[in-house]
């Protein structure tokens, strides 16, 4: 057991210059892998983190998504296995030799994509192994040998007792997002791997939070780890700009477009906290004029892979989607996030807002609070520890009467209003985390991507909202709904 309190603390966030790749002097096949990827100038993780794991020390690492960490510790890894790098076909020369473990499959594809990207002008090989989908091709990749695996804990589990792979010779391990992997219940699948691994190890723990139970982690597994904090643990990328706006129910809609509109925002998510929520507002914005996809559980593989590849491609605006989307999705640039309910786990709150102002991109976060969400406010309050000051919205005095149109997407109004069935299947409870053995169940397993995000929309286009239908005094709804005046003349005519 280390004791945490000996652990040496970094803190170079303040006013550090950037620091450029070539500092570093990597090998050559890593610094043009990293050259061609279009990195100039490492990210604060980068800077801290990849000398630290070249010297070979455990590293307790305070990253959210998109601040960079996936280079911060593949590279690093990579520089130093490249010492037994071989050309050989035998298997026996390509021993697993670095083991990264994520909680999720998407998050697990995402990490060996770029893995791949970076390996390759080297002969180092990497493979990815998750649940979900036939063992076979996965075997076949592991026989082959394979120095960086990237996997699930549960499947890399499944692989080790099937005897596919071996991992006496793992040099390194990186837990990646631990905290995500804890809530899902996997300690007691890691502890079972870390135990079939050589004590004689670099261990890399990264986590978005710094909870009790990842402090307890980090004592049991690593060695007089370096703590490297990018920015204060639990903490948003300092690069995006939050907001909370003080907004009831029925005015959220009116709410959105107007920050939409104000900013001149092309593009942006929109979470909401449940799926039939999400479905509903997306139908209700698009009638509004906006070009609206929804992304949520309930979708098919298919529908979600082309959802996001519209949002994308610049095809819609607008990706309202549920939690399904906070974390793993890794889209450069989105300029906002809208969280139309503000989420259910503070936790979420980092993860949902770390879909923008990626990478030192500059973000914004906007989250419409009602009045019944003060003890959900208190509780991001407290894990940002910053006080959240409410801000007041002005709407101009000839507002569209959007909210006449028949869809109130709050999701607790939804609550009141929809059957039982829909209650019980797509509304979260709104305090107790479900068990820990549902949670695993229900784990999110989205198609996310690494694809880079490119807008189509030239720069100078205008937003999708400027046109829109919800202009003053004019009802936007679909060309398949009647309006009541209408059909009341119908009526006298007749
Ligand atoms: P990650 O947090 O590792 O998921 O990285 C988020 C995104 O930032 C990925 O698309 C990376 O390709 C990109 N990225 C990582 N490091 C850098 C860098 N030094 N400069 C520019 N982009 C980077």
């Amino acid at each position: 057991m280390t004791d945490l309190t000996s652990d040496i603390s970094l803190d170079l966030t303040a006013d550090t210059p950037p620091m450029a790749f070539a500092q570093l002097q990597l090998s050559a096949p890593l610094a043009r892998a990293v050259a061609e990827m279009g990195y100039e100038t490492m990210t604060p993780i980068q800077a801290q983190a990849i000398p630290v794991v070249l010297q070979g020390r455990d590293v307790m690492g305070a990253a959210q998504t998109g601040t960079g960490k996936t280079a911060a510790f593949a590279l690093p890894l990579m520089q130093r296995m490249l010492q037994h790098e071989n050309a050989s076909t035998s298997p026996a020369r390509h021993p697993v030799r670095a083991l990264v473990l994520l909680p999720t499959r998407e998050l697990a594809v995402q990490v060996a994509e770029q893995v791949e990207l970076y390996g390759k002008y080297t002969n180092l090989r990497s493979a990815v192994v998750f649940g979900g989908m036939d063992m076979k091709p996965q075997t076949l990749e592991l026989k082959k040998g394979v120095e960086v695996l990237v996997a699930t804990p549960g499947r890399l589990l499944d692989h080790i007792e099937a005897k596919n792979c071996v991992l006496n010779q793992v040099e390194y391990v990186v837990l990646d997002e631990a905290d995500r992997m804890l809530d899902i219940g996997f300690l007691p699948d890691l502890q079972r791997i870390l135990s079939y691994l050589p004590k004689q190890r670099t261990t890399l723990l990264f986590s978005a939070t710094f909870s009790s139970e990842i402090k307890r982690l980090a004592s049991s597994y690593l060695q007089d780890p370096v703590t490297i904090e990018v920015a204060r643990s639990n903490a948003a990328a300092s690069t995006v700009e939050q907001h909370f706006y003080s907004v009831e129910g029925e005015d959220k809609r009116h709410a959105l477009h107007q920050v939409l509109k104000d900013r001149g925002l092309k593009q942006a998510f929109v979470f909401v906290n449940s799926k039939l929520g999400c479905a509903r507002l997306a139908r209700s914005l698009e009638h509004e004029g906006l070009k609206t996809t929804a992304l949520h559980g309930d979708k098919s593989q298919d529908e979600r892979l082309k959802a996001l590849e519209a949002f994308k491609s610049g095809v819609v605006d607008l990706l309202v989607c549920t939690d399904v989307a906070a974390r793993g999705l890794d889209i450069k640039d989105v300029p906002a996030v809208f969280n139309f309910d503000i989420p259910f786990h503070a936790e979420d709150y980092i993860h949902r807002i770390g879909r923008t102002g990626r990478a030192g991109a500059e973000g914004l976060a906007v989250t419409f609070v009602a009045k019944c969400d003060q003890r959900l406010v208190a509780d991001i309050e407290k894990l940002l520890k910053t006080k959240i000051e409410l801000e007041a919205l002005e709407f101009p005095e000839n507002l569209p009467d959007i909210r006449k149109q028949g869809h109130i997407n709050d999701g607790r109004r939804m609550y009141q209003q929809d059957d039982s069935s829909a209650r019980r299947d797509d509304f979260a409870p709104r305090n107790p985390r479900p068990p820990r053995s549902d949670y695993r169940r229900s784990a999110a397993h989205d198609p996310f991507f690494d694809k880079p995000y490119e807008a189509a929309l030239p720069a100078d286009a205008a937003p999708a909202w400027e046109a829109a239908a919800v202009r003053p005094g004019v009802r936007s709804i679909s060309s398949n709904i009647k309006s009541k005046r209408k059909v009341a003349a119908l009526f006298c005519a007749a």
